[in-house]
């Protein structure tokens, strides 16, 4: 199949055609339709090199009401690297959506910029879940306008010892919602709170 085949819009086939991005990898044909057909929600075992940050980042963009400058999906990784790397990955996809703003934060750097930056307005929240938690403490950052929550290396943040912080944050988004869950391994804490957190999920296995 062609990305265009998938549903993919013509902006973002354009972006991602000039970064080499020829034909969808296997992780990207399985979610890509399904999240823009509005589908249920996604627990996916994959590891890293499998082209999850497409798979999911494709998708959200495009469902992005770009007119309506509220944090309408949130992502949430294990650190700071993880963070960066797919809010730039979203910036280079979004290349031909004008004034879709993504932001990251992560802890370990000035809150006071990533506040500002907030306050000015976002669509994309990329973030580590301790640093959110404190933004969320600030009221700063709202999450009542999410609509898509994507746990990215979910294994990762759980060994990381956010449980705590994830389940908080998960419940201050609306439960009328999408959520995704990528993982590189199963373990019962993984099933607990893709039990708890997620509705009727298809299960992808890379
Ligand atoms: P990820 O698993 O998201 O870290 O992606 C692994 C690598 O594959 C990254 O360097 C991506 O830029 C690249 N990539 C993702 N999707 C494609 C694709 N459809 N064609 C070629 N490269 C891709």
């Amino acid at each position: 199949k062609t990305f265009e085949e998938l549903g993919v819009a013509p902006e973002i086939r354009k972006a991602i055609e000039e970064m080499g991005y020829e034909n969808p990898m296997p992780v990207q044909e399985e979610v890509i339709p399904y999240l823009l057909g509005n589908g249920n929600d996604v627990v996916a075992l994959a590891q890293t090199g499998t082209g999850k940050t497409a798979a999911f980042g494709l998708p959200l963009i495009q469902k992005i009401d770009v007119g309506n400058r509220v944090p309408q999906a949130l992502i949430l990784c294990p650190t700071r690297e993880l963070c960066l790397q797919i809010a730039g990955d979203l910036n280079d996809y979004s290349k031909y959506i004008t004034d879709l703003k993504i932001i990251p934060v992560y802890g370990g750097s000035s809150i006071e910029s990533q506040i500002k930056s907030l306050k000015k307005g976002v669509h994309i929240i990329v973030a580590t879940p301790g640093r959110l938690i404190d933004l969320i403490e600030r009221k700063v950052a709202k999450l009542e306008t999410i609509r898509d929550v994507v746990m990215d290396e979910a294994d990762e943040m759980l060994n990381m010892g956010f449980t705590d912080s994830i389940n908080a944050i998960l419940e201050k988004v609306p439960e009328d919602r999408n959520t995704l869950m990528f993982s590189a391994t199963m373990s019962p804490e993984i099933s607990r709170i893709a039990k708890t957190y997620l509705r009727d999920a298809k299960e992808i296995t890379i």
